[in-house]
């Protein structure tokens, strides 16, 4: 089958490589409808991820139909649509336990899938734990409306979860990359009294404006004073940095207002600095880090009740067999793309 494998720093490449088997009790093997580009397998191709794999194929966000299940798999069968979730959990350990599933301490748990063991990119995928790992996707929703629900969709709707956003709230959300507009779209469901977005692409903040006028747009020059006008007590009540840019992180805290909540969702490139005397009595409330990305079931029921809809995200398509046009354009953020659904590889008839 054709896979997107990376083959090392600066290389990835499409491969034939066999067909996935089931190598655990709980496995299922995923024939892959839909698949995405995201910014962290970018991360992976210019060797920022120093645990990914060699030789593995690429991609942890796709939605398919379950071909084959391991005998220890309960919740599914062959013939069922699916998403599949970024991370892998086994759903008993201390950590999964409380729903942090990210933390899971089984070998495989974590981010897993295209990064240590072979991911979407591919006509077929193999899902270790696939009773946790797999959602079915309700009859009325469609593979392009449940294509993020494992990973950037899920990001965005833990990251508005863990901010405890009440309707008196002015949040802020830095970046309007995909996960900042996922990130968004499920701060609208907490309908706080204002939500701003800082953003510096033109291109991006034209989509804001295009696709959600009610939002409040702002670049990173004007950002404290935009957020100023909003607030009622000198800052946002919640801030989401969400941009992982060169100064994203001290404008999160800045834009703050005392005893705020500041959620980081951005994986930076460098070390960020946390200047303690200069936010000292501001008494800042920070939550950190990666998804946990265990609310799926509740992401797809609110997909099926129109409550969610990044089906406008999905600016580009090409088939798996030209994933490399794909990639040219996703990495060099070409022609307004903000996400590209990846579709089954097209027969090339000779
Ligand atoms: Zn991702
Ligand atoms: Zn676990």
């Amino acid at each position: 089958m054709l896979t997107y494998t990376y083959i090392g720093a600066h290389q990835f490449q499409l491969l034939d490589k066999p067909l996935p088997t089931l190598r655990d009790p709980k496995d299922a093997i995923v024939r892959v409808t839909l698949s995405s580009i995201c910014t962290s397998d970018l991360h992976i191709k210019h060797g920022s991820v120093p645990r990914a794999v060699p030789g593995i194929t690429v991609g942890h966000e796709m939605v398919g139909v379950v071909e084959r299940t391991g005998s220890a798999v309960t919740t599914l069968k062959p013939g069922d649509r699916v998403t599949v979730n970024v991370e892998t959990f086994c759903g008993g350990c201390f950590f999964c336990r409380r729903g942090y599933v990210n933390n899971c301490t089984d070998p495989d748990g974590g981010w897993a899938l295209g990064c240590r063991i072979d991911g979407g990119q591919a006509e077929y995928v193999r899902v270790p734990h696939a009773d946790q790992g797999l959602n079915r996707i309700p009859d009325s929703v469609s593979d392009e409306q449940a294509l993020f629900v494992g990973d950037i969709l899920a990001t965005g709707f833990w990251a508005t979860r863990i901010s405890e956003i009440t309707p008196e709230d002015t949040v802020l959300i830095i970046g309007a990359g995909p996960t900042g507009l996922c990130t968004l779209l499920c701060a609208q469901l907490k309908t706080p009294e204002h939500i701003i977005v800082c953003e510096r692409s033109p291109e991006r903040i034209r989509f804001v404006q295009a696709h959600y006028p009610e939002v409040i747009v702002t670049t990173p020059e004007h950002c404290a004073e935009t957020v100023a006008r909003y607030s009622a007590h000198g800052g946002a009540d919640v801030v989401i940095e969400v941009a992982g840019g060169k100064e994203t992180f001290r404008l999160a805290w800045e834009c703050a207002r005392p005893n705020a909540i500041v959620t980081v969702v951005a994986l930076y490139d460098e070390p960020q600095i946390l200047p303690l005397p200069d936010m000292y009595g501001k008494n800042l409330i920070f939550k950190t880090g990666g998804v946990d990305g265990c609310d799926c079931e509740e992401i797809l029921r609110l997909i099926q009740a129109g409550q969610i809809d990044t089906t406008p995200l999905i600016t580009h398509r090409y088939p798996l067999n030209r994933i490399e046009e794909a990639y040219r354009v996703f990495e060099n953020k070409q022609d307004g793309v903000i996400k590209i659904a990846i579709t089954p590889a097209e027969s090339v008839r000779p």
